[in-house]
Parts: C-alpha cells; sequence; structure tokens
C-alpha cells in the first residue's frame, strides 16, 4: 500500500501519544518499521545510551523515491487505509505517528532503497524540518540514523538514567523483538561491542540461547502450539521451575508477534506454575499468541505495548492449558510441601571454597562503631515468637523485634563501614565459577564489575553473557550469591534504584540475614539484640521498614486499663 496520510476520522479514533519517551523506544518503532518491512535482517547500533547514535539497518521493502518525504508527515503510514482495517490489524505500526515525532526531537537520516528503483534516496531532518535529500547508492532496505536525542529537550534529557540502565532498556528492546522474531537475523551493537547476534534460524530455542544464555536455554520445556477454535494458538517455551526468576521479567509475551504487557497474560503462565515455584519466584516463559487480528485491539495504549482481547476468558485458559500441560508432561509434579523442602535452602553455588572463618550471628562483631551512637536502650531477652520475631524487655516496656528486619540492619551498617574502610572479607573460590547473566544484566554488570569489587566480588568479564566469579565477599559465600547478584542486576536495570552501593549492600544484607521461620539459641538472639543495640539506625531495616514495635509500660497499662 502506498503511503497516504489518514483522514481525519481515522486519526480521530487512533490511541494517539507520545512515543519518544526514552532511547529504547526509538529503537522500539525502528525496529517495528523494519519489522513490517518484511526485513530478514536488523542490526541496531547505539552509541552514548542512545542519545549520540541510534542507527537501525534492515534489508526489508525500502520505501519508494517518490514517498520517502510523505513518511515523515504526521498520520502518513501506509499500513492501514480506512477505519476497517483499524479492526484488523497486522502490521506493528499503523499510526504513522512514529518517524515524525523521532524526527521532531533529533537529528534523523534516512536512507532507502526499493528493489525496483536502482538507486536509494536518502533525507535528512534536522528538529523535523528537511534539510536535505537527494539520492544515494545503497542496496534494498532502509537505514534511520538518530543522533542527538532531546538535544533541544533538556527536560527529557534530565529524566534519562544513566547510560547503564537506558543501554539495558534498548537491549531489552531487542532481545523481546530477538524472541518474537527467530527468523529474522537481529544484531546489537553498544559502544561498538556486539552485544547480541541471534542466527535468524527461524529456531525459538536459538534466540533463547542468545537472549537468556545457554543454561536457560538447556531448561526450558516447549509449549505444544496446538490452536483448537476458538482458542488461539499457544507456542513458545517455559522454563522449567529450577530457572526460576526473582522478577517478572523473564515473561515475554507477543500476541501476533507483538511484543506486549499484559497481567492477564502473567497471571495465566504464574498460575499455571502454582505449587511449584517457591513464593516470590517468577517462571521465564517466552509465549506468542496467534489468533485472528480481529480478536485483539492493538488500539488502546500509545505506544501500542498493550492489547485488549475480545475474549480474555478464553485467552487466558489456553495459555494457563498449555502451560500447564506442558510442565505436567514435562515433570512429574509433586505436591506443594515438597517443592517447598527441595526450594527452601538453594544449595551454595559452589562448595569449592578455601577455607575461611564462619560467619553467624554468634560471631563477635568484628567492628565497633567509633562513637556508639545507640538510639535503643539495653534489652533484656526474653524469648521468640512464631520463630521469627524476639521479644525483649527494656527499661520502658515490651520490645518485639523482627529478627530478619534487625540483622539485616546490623548487616547493612558493618557492610558499609567495611567497605568505607576496604575491609570486606574476601572468600576466594577455589575453582572460579562461571555466572551466565541475561543481556540486559549483562549490560549493567559491565558498567559496574568493578564497582562490586569494592564488596569483595571478584568478577571479569569471560565471553558472551558470562562472568567468571573469582571471590566473593564472606558474607555471602555460603548463601546463593549468583541468585542475589541477578536480583539485583536485575532491580539495577530497571534503573529505579538511586545509589548503587547501597543497593549492594542493602542486598547483600539481605541474602544474609537470619530469615524468618528460624530457630534461634538464647545466644544468638542476645547477640544479635547487643548488635542492635549498637547500630546508628537501629528502627528500621535498610529499605525503611520498622525491625520493631515497641509497647511502653504507660501504653501497656492503658491497654489494661489501668490508671
Ligand atoms: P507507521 O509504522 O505507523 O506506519 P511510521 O511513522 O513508523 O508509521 O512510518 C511511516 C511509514 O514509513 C510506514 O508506514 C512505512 O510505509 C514507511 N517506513 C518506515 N520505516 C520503514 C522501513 N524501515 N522500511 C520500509 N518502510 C518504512
Ligand atoms: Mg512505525
Amino acid at each position: 500500500m502506498p503511503i497516504k496520510v489518514l483522514d481525519s476520522q481515522i486519526v480521530s479514533r487512533i490511541a494517539a501519544g507520545e512515543v519518544v519517551e526514552r532511547p529504547a523506544s526509538v529503537v522500539k518503532e525502528l525496529v517495528e518499521n523494519s519489522l513490517d518491512a518484511g526485513s530478514s535482517q536488523i542490526s541496531v547500533e547505539v552509541w552514548g545510551g542512545g542519545v549520540s547514535l541510534i542507527r537501525v539497518t534492515d534489508n526489508g521493502a525500502g520505501i519508494p523515491s517518490g514517498e520517502v518525504e510523505l513518511a515523515f508527515d504526521r498520520y502518513a503510514t501506509s499500513k492501514i487505509g480506512n477505519l476497517e482495517d483499524l479492526e484488523s490489524i497486522s502490521s506493528l505500526g499503523f499510526r504513522g505517528e512514529a518517524l515524525p515525532s523521532i524526527a521532531a526531537v533529533a537529528q534523523l537520516d534516512m536512507v532507502t532503497c526499493v528493489a525496483s528503483e536502482g538507486v536509494g534516496t536518502y533525507l535528512s531532518l534536522k528538529d523535523g524540518v528537511i534539510a536535505g535529500q537527494g539520492s544515494q547508492g545503497r542496496s534494498q532496505g532502509t537505514t534511520v540514523s538518530v543522533r542527538n536525542l532531546f538535544r533541544k529537550i533538556p527536560a527529557r534529557l534530565k529524566f534519562l538514567k544513566s547510560v547503564a540502565t537506558e543501554n539495558s532498556h534498548v537491549a531489552n528492546v531487542v532481545s523481546q523483538y530477538a524472541l518474537a522474531f527467530p527468523e529474522v537475523k537481529f544484531s546489537l551493537f553498544i559502544d561498538g561491542r556486539a552485544a547480541l547476534r541471534t542466527p535468524g534460524s527461524g529456531q525459538l530455542i536459538d534466540s533463547i540461547i542468545e537472549v537468556y544464555g545457554v543454561e536457560v536455554a538447556e531448561n526450558v520445556i516447549e509449549l505444544k502450539g496446538e490452536a483448537m477454535a476458538p482458542s488461539p494458538r499457544v507456542a513458545g517455551m517455559v522454563g522449567s521451575p529450577s530457572v526460576s526468576r526473582s522478577g517478572r521479567g523473564y515473561l515475554s509475551f507477543f500476541v501476533n508477534c507483538r511484543w506486549v504487557n499484559s497481567r492477564l497474560l502473567a497471571r495465566a503462565v504464574e498460575e499455571a506454575y502454582h505449587g511449584l515455584l517457591m513464593v516470590g519466584k517468577h517462571p521465564v516463559a517466552v509465549i506468542n499468541i496467534s489468533l485472528p487480528a480481529q480478536e485483539v485491539d492493538v488500539n488502546i495504549h500509545p505506544t501500542k505495548s498493550e492489547v485488549k482481547f475480545r475474549n480474555e476468558h478464553i485467552v487466558f485458559s489456553a495459555v494457563h492449558r498449555a502451560v500447564r500441560q506442558a510442565l505436567v508432561e514435562k515433570l512429574p509434579v509433586p505436591r506443594i510441601e515438597e517443592v517447598a523442602v527441595a526450594y527452601e535452602s538453594p544449595s551454595p553455588p559452589s562448595q569449592a571454597l578455601l577455607p575461611s572463618a564462619k560467619v553467624s550471628i554468634t560471631s563477635p562483631a568484628p567492628w565497633a562503631p567509633e562513637v556508639p551512637t545507640s538510639s535503643l536502650p539495653v534489652l533484656r531477652v526474653l524469648g521468640q515468637l512464631d520463630n521469627s520475631y524476639i521479644i525483649a524487655e527494656g527499661p520502658d516496656g515490651l520490645y518485639l523485634i523482627d529478627q530478619h528486619a534487625a540483622h539485616e540492619r546490623v548487616l547493612f551498617e558493618r557492610i558499609e563501614h567495611q567497605r568505607s574502610r576496604r575491609e570486606i572479607e574476601v572468600q576466594g573460590l577455589l575453582e572460579p565459577m562461571t555466572l551466565e547473566v541475561s543481556l540486559r544484566q549483562e549490560e549493567v554488570l559491565r558498567s559496574h564489575y568493578q564497582d562490586l569489587a569494592e564488596f569483595g566480588f571478584s568478577i571479569e568479564p569471560f565471553g558472551d553473557r558470562t562472568f567468571l566469579i573469582r571471590a566473593v565477599p564472606v558474607l555471602v559465600h555460603d548463601k546463593d550469591w549468583a541468585g542475589m547478584l541477578r536480583e539485583l542486576l536485575d532491580s539495577l536495570s530497571e534503573g529505579d534504584k538511586g545509589d548503587w552501593a547501597e543497593s549492594v549492600a542493602e542486598s547483600m544484607a539481605c541474602h544474609s540475614a537470619v530469615r524468618a521461620g528460624q530457630a534461634l539459641t538464647d545466644e544468638e538472639m542476645r547477640e544479635l539484640v547487643r548488635q542492635l543495640e549498637q547500630a546508628a539506625t537501629p528502627h528500621t531495616c535498610p529499605h525503611g521498614r520498622p525491625t520493631m514495635i515497641h509497647l511502653s509500660s504507660g501504653q501497656l497499662k492503658r491497654e489494661f486499663g489501668r490508671t
């Protein structure tokens, strides 16, 4: 279909809005255009977190020379023509908004060539205004280069996170489309480094290997992909419970190959894992749902990242059934109690450890605060409640102490203190361990493995998606530190954590602290309370939650109606 400006009647029906929020949104729109153009090869290159340069090159259909300029008009699209088309959209784009929106906030150059014209066309725009055009040789396909994103909009620039975080968002977009289109050869270069390459073999497992690494790929179960009308076809792969993750970032959903966020679908998958995962753990899943275009409305969200199913119920149960069936066939579904036991104490990643002092609550605090700024009175431990709370008595009433939160606070301060003095105790591993991470995590880790060294992690790059760990902090050496690192990288790649070092200390403290439900001896409780008394901020855990509840003698009297 030639590119045409949509008439106002259709425009009024499209959920238009701001599409360029950050560099990754530019990448998303450009990659979607390349996919709509039927490309079999798409290369994405970003520099400086995508602010300096984003370049997407494809070998798709290209744009005829006579239509190139028009493509930058608002609401100009070749993908829909009338209102009926809006009811059954089969392309990823349809609003004719992306190119003009991107051109308005950056400097954009396009070179494009269709097979029927021997020579290509270039068009260059600055702040949305044409600055140059002409013909230029190139093979069939399109290259769009976007430079100096948001240079004229400081408010937007300010909103962007660190380069590492923006890179990680870009990596996520490319990863998702690589998973959705295994038949397309994707490559991603970040500051000149090849970050991702998929073979374009058409096999989903090949994309999974590249995006999530071999460890995940070896532990996925294929969905049957049967369609039984009126149910949609549900295809893809789900991870076995052994590769569960602590966030929902590993749930990828595509509806007719469009990457979408969907709480409905996430719930369908998570319910299918019911009883198979420990509380707080989430599955890995890459699922494509194919259904007739009329059965789904993709025109409800400005960035097209949410969809509405005509019949949610049918979609929900189709996904739930497909996943549950795959899991049940592959695994002898154990009872919940067994699972809980099996996963409760994740075995440490390596037993091959050099000898070291064992750390536990009972070991004396290896540091003493220079100025004891205790804001807690001396407490006398009376006992433990529910294996989770320490009951203690102070000069003014009763204290109920959350043992996990309190220990977290103590450890957090100790870690911060030791780090500031470069005194973190390190445990060398007899044999270095490899840590496989996702592309997204890799982007964060690459720019921070040296920071992690300050905390006692000796980490070095070791090829694609893999890092070599030679030493870990003593505090976490017998804990699931690999899981801890992954969780940390996930939360940091979201970019909402402020201080890096604080997040690392928090995470280490949280993973090494005694758990709720763990019985403590009197001696251990006394030691913990003594350490808490010495903490600088004893009343809250590092996340800001209270460590204790205090009932003063006055309150107790009032409660019992005495005056
Ligand atoms: P939409 O994708 O919603 O149609 P865009 O602003 O993203 O709107 O693109 C406008 C038009 O430019 C598209 O409809 C398409 O015809 C053309 N176009 C954009 N990018 C490409 C590309 N990489 N290859 C071929 N045609 C493209
Ligand atoms: Mg588009």
